[in-house]
């Protein structure tokens, strides 16, 4: 037949959801999903969103397509929140943004813009580990995926030395991705003043700096303490480009809000990148889809409904740093010997538990508690009422 040749591929991660599913066991736990959970454990629709919904629905705009870059008044309003409201490039008109299909559809954009156009490297150096996807959305894009250190299993932290020696060795003018901040998956994020230190090896080695924010607001609950790397890297005078999502902070998952923006050198240089920004797009998929960029726009450009944006998104942040204390505190109290102070000071929607892939099957078979086999468990899944009897399961399978 015509696809006799066709191999099966491997499970995708979404095999935990469906080992979840398939147990029968009232008080089964998923830990898998990187997506945000009330305390009740449920997907969580913020109001700031259902307000902005409403207003979008009542206003009964027409269903016309967009320009190829998706809704201004959103790419705009994304551009300032990640840049700052006082952003030089912004005011000197030099930053070329794209709506995208969420940060995957942003990190491809990216990917194949670097690939096309950028003339020193095809080298993109991704950190070890990172989120899973990074790789391919790259390599297929055209460019070729290299690693660079930056877990240290031993002190389940950041191996900063491994990092900066790993950037300094790399060809000049390489790429180099960075997680702006909530890493994926370790929740380690470097401090400001290595941040500081990773600007100036980067311009030493007149590296290309890729930022990915997929959590701007969701690692500390303030949407300008998580955009410190990029307003720095902005400050520092670095050309540099940037994936947003607003599928975390804003809970527009299934909408796929995002934008890819490059910050240029200049606004005639912005004009010629811009127009190439359109030419690869056009046959990717012409035009973005507009409601939940609608949405977004919505929120960020309306005072008030920003405001209470921004408390929801301190609220989400706030309730997964305060699971991450009780889930310590249980521990503790069970008598585990572990050191689990990692649990807290790791940042953002996961935490980087540092057990083995045999302690995650035992979690997974013997107590029903499903997340990936690398020892993340998603945070955002842990509520006031399964903690307690995830410590004991965790406990169990680590004493
Ligand atoms: N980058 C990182 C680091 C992520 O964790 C994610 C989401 N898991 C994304 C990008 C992209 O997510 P989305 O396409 O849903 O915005």
């Amino acid at each position: 037949s015509t696809w006799a040749n066709v191999p099966q591929g491997p499970p995708a991660i979404l095999g935990i959801t469906e080992a979840f599913k398939a147990d029968n066991f009232q008080e089964k736990i998923n830990l898998g999903v990187g997506a945000y959970r009330d305390d009740k454990g449920k997907p969580y629709v913020l109001p700031s969103v259902r307000t902005a919904e409403k207003k979008v629905v009542d206003s009964a705009l027409d269903k016309e397509y967009a320009g190829i870059t998706g809704v201004p008044s959103f790419t705009k309003a994304a551009a300032v929140l990640a840049y700052g409201s006082s952003s030089d490039a912004i005011k000197n008109d030099r930053i070329a943004i794209t709506q995208s299909i969420s940060g995957t559809g942003a990190l491809r954009i990216g990917g194949e813009f670097l690939a096309r156009h950028y003339p020193s490297s095809k080298k993109i150096y991704i950190p070890t580990p990172s989120w899973a996807n990074h790789n391919a959305v790259f390599k297929d894009s055209g460019l070729e995926v290299v690693k660079y250190r930056y877990y240290n299993k031993d002190t389940i932290g950041l191996d900063f030395d491994g990092m900066v020696e790993d950037l300094k060795a790399a060809p000049e003018g390489s790429i180099v991705l960075l997680h702006a901040c909530a890493h994926n998956p370790t929740g380690i994020d470097p401090s400001e003043q290595q941040w500081r230190q990773i600007s100036n090896v980067v311009k030493e080695k007149k590296h290309y700096p890729f930022f990915d924010m997929a959590y701007q607001g969701f690692a500390s609950g303030d949407t300008n303490k998580d955009a410190f790397p990029v307003r720095h890297f902005q400050s520092e005078g670095h050309h540099f480009c940037l994936a947003q999502s607003f599928a975390k902070n804003m809970g527009l998952y299934g909408e796929r809000v995002g934008a890819f923006s490059i910050c240029c050198e200049s606004a005639e240089e912005k004009k010629r990148v811009d127009s190439q920004v359109k030419i690869l797009v056009r046959p990717l998929y012409s035009n973005p889809p507009v409601h939940g960029a609608r949405i977004a726009a919505e929120i960020l450009n309306n005072p008030e409904l920003n405001q209470q944006w921004l408390e929801e998104v301190k609220g989400m942040a706030d309730r997964i740093i305060s699971m991450r204390a009780l889930l310590k505190k249980n521990l503790e109290d069970l008598g585990s010997k572990h050191d689990w102070s990692h649990i807290t000071s790791q940042i953002g929607m996961f935490a980087y538990t540092g057990m083995t892939p045999e302690q995650m099957d035992k979690l997974a078979k013997e107590h029903s508690v499903y997340a990936t086999k690398d020892g993340r468990i998603s945070v955002a899944g842990i509520t006031t009422g399964n903690v307690k009897r995830l410590a004991e399961s965790i406990h169990k399978v680590t004493g």
